[in-house]
């Protein structure tokens, strides 16, 4: 008989310790947050998805009392390093992730992709949809892409087309380019459109594509200038610059949307509350003033919940694809 008593004894702590967890979790979840919540980036401070993090973090903090955002840039790799680490990190809340577009690219773009987008996280919702101007330096002699394309193709071998790095959107954007005007150029990687663009407007770089969200500044202010938009309709913060349809590309259409995550096991009521803080940013007059300022479309409600985000980035991984895979490029 004696040998039952460690055997019951464990059992009665392996229970209690169950019921620990299992009243610990709500009251966790209750208080949270009580520090600081981390929002990754996983690109340069001051680009396009940092302005969007950035924004997102403003109006949450004002959505959810008492909670406090810090965010954080972990640049590099086209981005993987910096979802990697959000990846990996303790599945507490504290932790939290604004990517775009590259969330469903890079499972085609990486052979050695250390995270998987659709297993390794926790879904909090779709943030906003941003189209992408294509961009020359200011004393490059082309306004338009009938003037463009003859200039890229007479010169080659010395234009260089900027991007944030392997599955950035900037990265994408180029690949549709350069497919569109059947012309490979040379590319030049950055940690982030920020620093792209400071050599944009230095002359160090010919060409970059990116955001609005980061781009319709310097094209308002002469910095740039904006040769086409990437998205089907001219939009009203730039209503003089023409879509790439206009100018004769038919299929050319991207448009980069942004989604907030978790790294996966992130408790349910946590996530709860943060959709429910999403959500409710998402409504801030700031915000949406901000954002519709920089070109960008604030998704409705009913797209920022985690169902809609899962599924939306599933059809993307399944829309890049064979795009990907036809451009024949890969990354280790
Ligand atoms: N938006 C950029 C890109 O993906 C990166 C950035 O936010 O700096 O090309």
């Amino acid at each position: 008989m004696s040998h039952r008593r460690p055997a019951l004894k464990r059992l009665v702590a392996g229970l209690a310790g169950a019921a620990a967890v299992l009243s610990a979790a709500p009251a966790f979840a209750q208080d949270y947050p009580t520090r600081a919540i981390s929002i990754t980036v996983p690109f340069a401070a001051g680009g396009p998805t940092d302005t969007v993090a950035r924004t997102v973090a403003d109006a949450m903090a004002k959505a959810m009392p008492g909670a406090n955002f810090v965010v954080e840039n972990a640049a590099g790799a086209g981005g993987t390093i910096g979802v990697g680490k959000v990846a990996r990190a303790k599945p507490d809340g504290y932790s939290l992730l604004v990517f775009h577009i590259g969330m469903a690219t890079q499972p085609s773009l990486y052979r050695k992709l250390q995270y998987k987008p659709l297993e390794d996280f926790e879904f909090i919702g779709m943030i906003n949809e941003v189209p992408m101007t294509i961009m020359v330096k200011n004393d490059l002699p082309a306004k338009n892409m009938a003037e463009l394309v003859p200039y890229l193709k007479a010169n080659a071998s010395k234009v260089t087309l900027a991007n944030a790095g392997i599955g950035a959107a900037s990265h994408l954007c180029g690949l549709m380019f350069q497919a569109a005007i059947s012309q490979e150029l040379v590319t030049v990687p950055y940690k982030g459109t920020a620093p792209a663009m400071a050599d944009l407007m230095g002359g160090q770089v010919d060409l970059l594509c990116d955001q609005t969200t980061n781009t319709t500044p310097q094209i308002k202010g002469g910095k740039v200038k904006a040769i086409a938009i990437t998205s089907p309709k001219r939009i009203p913060s730039l209503p003089d610059v023409p879509t790439m349809i206009e100018q004769g590309y038919k299929d050319f259409d991207i448009s980069i949307w942004h989604g907030m995550y978790a790294p996966k096991g992130t408790p349910k009521a946590v996530i709860d509350k943060l959709v429910a803080g999403l959500q409710q940013a998402l409504k801030d007059e700031n915000l949406n003033k901000r954002f519709a300022d920089l070109g960008a479309t604030t998704v409705s409600t009913d797209r920022a919940t985690p169902e809609a985000l899962r599924k939306h980035l599933a059809s993307e991984i399944d829309r890049w694809r064979p795009v990907i895979q036809k451009a024949g490029v890969y990354a280790d």
